[in-house]
């Protein structure tokens, strides 16, 4: 077979842009893809954060990156709106990205196998192959893959709004990209595209339902049999306690003692108590009710009377920021809080904590609990979305199991899990062994790469 030809449209790719995971994702998979012998390419719009000259670069070893240039769309501050809300023309930006997305290919003459979508803002690509492009032979071989990185997020516009994606009216129903009386790009790109992926097997059966499909459970199912999981991969270059600059002291399996350095040294940048036997519980995320931040809130407090210290750093709903500013008042010894987002303190948290909580209400994929796992530091999980597809319970007796779970979304629930987590910890031989059985796990992209290719095989032969 001749060389896969893969083109990623993403409308943020690290390190160019980045809002969320999604950046992740589109950073580095491509690096992945690219030792597996695909030839990939990435294109993404040129927003002013993006510090290149021209309208291509190169990441990787050869990997091209192009860049759509518009600046009246894209030469803006942020990605997707200001503290206003969203830009007023994000429909037009966007539809004119993915018009630009099949365009671009052309100018090139690349031809792709497969060009992989991401979310809302490159849904309008399989539309416009199908349609504007459908007898073009250019693209007579090409299919399109696309990937849901979170169902909350679709795209929706008034339907006055119709017009700007400049396509037949007609188009405007139920079948197609009527959602509710609006406009529904998501929609549309689950009719259009050859299949569909989201980014852990357990969320893309979820999606499935009532409950986490967000309306869109019934057009999913339409296409449940070309629907599918992979879950995402973090990058060991970058999270990996043996080469991380930011945290007090480099650390590996050959020398796990160094981490309970970083320990102190976090205790004593808190402000707490320096003890290694004391466990260290931490938690970093977005303040959202998707993160399960209500049930931290309902049980903060007899947490922190508790004989442990605890540091959460997170930035988000001000409801939190205001509830987390009186944790911080009442319980000054053993809480550190930190309203802020902090690349570097995040990396001393994942290095430093004993523990870490991740209570998410629904959780496409996480990559806490990744990243935690490979600094040693044991999760305690919501089994939702890819954090049940990652973590899962630690029997003490036969040694199975990865961190502490629970399933029910109550606060009691994931109390008792941290304390079942607090009882395991106090056996300290038990816990070394759990320490080091994570840090030897591997989530990296390499496993999900070939995933994708293989699934990116399976489209081409349907
Ligand atoms: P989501 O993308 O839904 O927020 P993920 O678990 O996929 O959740 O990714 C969140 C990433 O952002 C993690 O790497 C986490 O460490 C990081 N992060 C979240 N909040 C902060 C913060 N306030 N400061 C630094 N890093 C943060």
């Amino acid at each position: 077979m001749n060389r896969l030809k893969v083109l990623l449209a993403s409308s943020e790719v690290a390190p160019f842009a980045k809002t969320g995971g999604l950046a992740d994702v589109a950073g580095s998979l491509p690096l992945a893809f690219e030792k597996l012998g695909v030839d990939v390419r990435v294109i993404m719009p040129k927003y002013i954060c993006v510090k290149i000259k021209g309208d291509e670069t190169v990441i990787g070893g050869g990997i091209k990156v192009y860049f759509v240039v518009n600046d009246a769309y894209f030469n803006r501050k942020e990605l997707y709106g200001d503290k206003f809300g969203d830009y007023h023309d994000n429909l037009e930006r966007f539809a004119f990205f993915s018009k630009e997305v099949l365009a671009r290919c052309k100018e090139e003459d690349f031809s792709p196998d497969i060009i992989h979508c991401n979310d809302w803002q490159s849904a309008l690509v399989p539309v416009y192959l199908n349609t504007l492009y459908k007898y073009d032979r250019f693209f007579s071989k090409t299919r399109v893959l696309f990937t849901i990185h979170n169902m909350a997020y679709q795209g929706v516009f008034s339907k006055e709004e119709f017009p700007k994606i400049g396509l037949d009216r007609a188009l405007f129903n139920i079948n197609y990209f009527e959602f509710y009386d609006k406009v529904n790009l998501m929609k549309a790109a689950l009719v259009y595209s050859d299949a569909i992926s989201t980014v852990s097997p357990t969320y893309a059966k979820e999606i499935l339902s009532e409950e986490f499909g967000c309306g869109l459970e019934g057009a999913l199912k339409t296409r449940e049999d070309v629907l599918y999981g992979i879950l995402n991969g973090i990058d060991y270059n970058l999270w990996n306690p043996e080469k991380d600059s930011k945290i007090f002291k480099r650390y590996s399996l050959a020398n796990i003692d160094d981490k309970y350095v970083n320990k102190e040294a976090l205790q004593r940048q808190a402000g707490f108590k320096i003890d290694r036997e004391i466990p260290l519980v931490g938690i970093i995320s977005r303040l959202a009710d998707q993160k399960g931040l209500d049930l931290l809130v309902k049980i903060i407090d007899d947490l922190l009377n508790l004989k442990l210290q605890f540091i959460l750093l997170g930035t988000g709903e001000n409801k939190y920021h205001l509830l987390l500013e009186k944790v911080a008042k009442a319980h000054q010894k053993n809480a550190s809080i930190n309203l802020k987002f902090d690349a570097t303190l995040a990396q001393k948290i994942y290095a430093s904590s004993d523990i870490f909580l991740i209570p998410s209400r629904y959780e496409p994929c996480g990559l806490g609990q990744m990243i935690s796992f490979k600094y040693g530091t044991i999760p305690v999980a919501r089994q939702t979305g890819g954090l049940k597809d990652s973590v899962s319970e630690f029997d003490p007796k036969t040694g199975t199991g990865n961190g502490f779970t629970f399933e029910e979304y109550r606060a009691e629930r994931f109390f008792s899990e941290i304390k079942n987590a607090l009882s395991v910890y106090k056996n300290r031989d038990v816990w070394m062994e759990l320490v080091k059985k994570v840090m030897a796990l591997d989530f990296s992209w390499e496993a999900s790469a070939k995933e994708y290719v293989k699934l990116y095989t399976k489209i081409i032969q349907q």
